[in-house]
C-alpha cells in the first residue's frame, strides 16, 4: 500500500506532466498556425504585388498567361520564390471586368468568375484603379517549412519541452513539500493513537496549522486528556469504593467474629454500630446500582408533569425534623403560579433529598437552609441554599465527580459515600435537567437544578 504522502505527490505530479504536455501542444500547434498565416499572408502580398507590377509594366493582362505558364513568373520575385514557384497554379486571375483570364483549371479561363468567388478574391489596384482580382486556394496548401524556419520550430519545440520540464520539477517538488506537511500531522497523530492504544493516556501532539488538521490535533488532545481523566477518576474511585466497602465490612467482621469467640457480650450499642455500618454498606451498594443504571441509560423513570411547589414541600417535609434537631432555620419559598415540569417524583426526591443532606451536613447548628422555586427564563429553577461552611474554589469543579469528597478529613461522617452529588447529577440529566453549583467559602452553596417547564400553570403552594 502506497502512502498518502506517495499519493498525493504522485498526483500532483501528474497534474503537473498533465499541464505541461498540453501546453507544449497547445502552444506548438498554435505557433504552426500562426506562423503558416503569417508566412501565407506575406506570400499573398508578394504574388499581388508581383502581379501589379506586371500590369503596370505591361499596362494590360496581355501575356500573362504565357508568361506564369512558361516561367512561374520566378524573376518577378524577389523573396519566397521556392513557394509561389509551387503556387502559381493555385491561384485565379481574374479581369476588372470580371472575366477569368488565368486558372489552373484552363476551361474556367474566359469565363465569367462566380459572384461567391468574388467576395472571396483579393483586389489588385494600381493608381487607385481596380485592375483585376486575385483568388487564391489557401485552403488546400501545405506548409514545408525551410531550414531557418525549422530551427525556429525546433528552438520553440525545445523551449515548450523546458519549461513543461521546469513545470514538472516544480510540481514535484511542491506536491511532495506540501504532501509531507500534511501527512506530518496525520502520522504523529496515528503514532500517538498508537500510544494511546498501549495505555500511555494522556498523549499530546503538536497543533501546527490552523485548518482542519489543526482542529484535529486540538480534539485529539482533548480527547487524550479527557480520556486520561477518566481512566484516573475511575481507577480512584474503584480504589475508593474498595475501601468505602471494606470498612463496614472491616467493622461487621470485626465484631461478627469477636461476638461468636464470646470475647464480645451484645449490648444495644453494638448492635447499633452493626446496624449502622450494615445500612451504609446497603446506601453504597444502592448508590453504585443507580449509577450503574444511569450510566448505561436503563434507569426507569416515569416522567409526569408536576407542579414544583409540591417536589419542595415533600422534600422539605422529609427532612423537616433533621433540621430542626440541628437547629437550622428551614424555608421554602415557592414563586405563586409556575408551569408544572414533567419529572419522575421518586427520582427527585432522591435529588432534592441527596441536595438536602448535604445542606444539613455542611452547614453549622444555627445556619439557614432555603427551598425555592422560580421562573428562569422558559425554564423552572429549583434551588437548595445554605449559609453553611461553602466549597473552596478547588473543589467546585471537582464536586459531582465520583467518590469526591471536599475536605479529605471529613470522609468518616456518617452517610457519606462520596457518591451523593454524582447521583444527582445523572438523575437530574436522566429526566432532561441540568445542576449547577455557586458557593463561597464560608458563605454558604446554592445547588440549582433546571428543568423546561411543561407549559402548563401549577396551583399555589400550600404549606
Ligand atoms: P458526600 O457523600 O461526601 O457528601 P457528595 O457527592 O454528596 O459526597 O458531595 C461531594 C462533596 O461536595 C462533599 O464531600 C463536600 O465537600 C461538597 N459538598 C456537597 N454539598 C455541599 C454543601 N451544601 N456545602 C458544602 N460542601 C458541600
Amino acid at each position: 500500500m502506497r502512502s498518502i504522502a506517495t499519493k498525493l505527490t504522485l498526483a500532483f505530479l501528474l497534474v503537473g506532466l498533465t499541464g505541461a504536455i498540453l501546453v507544449a501542444v497547445i502552444v506548438q500547434v498554435r505557433t504552426r498556425s500562426a506562423f503558416n498565416q503569417f508566412l501565407l499572408n506575406r506570400e499573398q502580398q508578394a504574388l499581388v504585388n508581383s502581379l501589379v507590377q506586371y500590369y503596370q509594366r505591361s499596362n494590360s493582362w496581355q501575356g500573362v498567361i504565357r508568361d506564369l505558364v512558361e516561367t512561374g513568373l520566378q524573376d518577378s520575385f524577389e523573396s519566397n520564390s521556392r513557394d509561389l514557384r509551387r503556387d502559381w497554379n493555385r491561384f485565379v486571375l481574374v479581369g476588372p471586368d470580371g472575366m477569368i483570364i488565368f486558372s489552373p483549371q484552363v476551361r474556367q479561363i474566359g469565363q465569367q468568375i462566380s459572384a461567391r468567388d468574388l467576395e472571396k478574391s483579393l483586389a489588385l489596384v494600381s493608381d487607385g484603379e481596380t485592375i483585376g482580382w486575385l483568388l487564391l486556394e489557401t485552403g488546400l496548401r501545405v506548409w514545408v517549412p525551410d531550414a531557418a524556419e525549422t530551427l525556429f520550430l525546433r528552438n520553440l519545440t525545445a523551449a515548450s519541452l523546458l519549461s513543461a520540464l521546469v513545470a514538472v520539477l516544480l510540481a514535484l517538488a511542491l506536491g511532495s513539500l506540501l504532501a509531507y506537511t500534511l501527512t506530518r500531522s496525520l502520522r504523529e497523530l496515528t503514532e500517538a493513537t498508537v500510544e494511546i492504544a498501549d495505555g500511555r493516556l494522556g498523549k499530546q501532539v503538536k497543533v501546527r496549522t490552523q485548518d482542519e488538521l489543526g482542529e484535529l490535533a486540538a480534539s485529539f488532545n482533548k480527547m487524550s486528556k479527557d480520556l486520561e481523566r477518566a481512566t484516573q477518576a475511575r481507577r480512584q474511585m474503584t480504589a475508593d469504593i474498595a475501601h468505602d466497602l471494606r470498612s463496614p465490612l472491616s467493622v461487621l467482621t470485626g465484631y461478627s467474629e469477636a461476638l461468636s469467640d464470646g470475647k464480645l457480650v451484645g449490648d444495644p450499642e453494638i448492635y447499633q454500630i452493626l446496624n449502622q455500618e450494615t445500612r451504609h454498606l446497603g446506601r453504597l451498594i444502592d448508590d453504585l446500582r443507580t449509577l450503574s443504571l444511569a450510566d448505561s441509560g436503563e434507569l426507569p423513570l416515569l416522567l409526569q408533569p408536576i407542579a414544583p411547589a409540591e417536589l419542595l414541600t415533600r422534600a422539605a417535609n422529609a427532612h423537616r425534623v433533621q433540621a430542626d434537631t440541628c437547629q437550622i432555620t428551614f424555608t421554602v419559598d415557592a414563586e405563586p403560579g409556575l408551569p408544572e415540569i414533567r419529572v419522575d417524583v421518586e427520582r427527585m426526591a432522591q435529588v432534592l433529598g441527596n441536595l438536602l443532606r448535604n445542606a444539613l451536613r455542611y452547614t453549622p447548628q444555627g445556619g439557614k437552609i432555603m427551598l425555592s422555586a422560580r421562573r428562569v427564563g422558559e425554564q423552572i429553577c429549583l434551588a437548595v441554599s445554605d449559609n453553611g461552611v461553602g466549597i473552596t474554589p478547588q473543589d467546585l469543579p471537582y464536586i459531582f465527580d465520583r467518590s469526591y469528597r471536599g475536605d479529605q478529613a471529613r470522609q468518616s461522617v456518617e452517610g457519606e459515600t462520596g457518591l451523593g452529588l454524582a447521583i444527582v447529577r445523572s438523575l437530574v440529566e436522566a429526566q432532561g435537567g441540568v445542576i449547577e453549583v455557586e458557593s463561597q467559602v464560608g458563605s454558604g452553596s446554592t445547588f440549582k437544578v433546571l428543568f423546561q417547564s411543561s407549559g402548563q400553570t401549577s396551583a399555589p403552594l400550600s404549606r
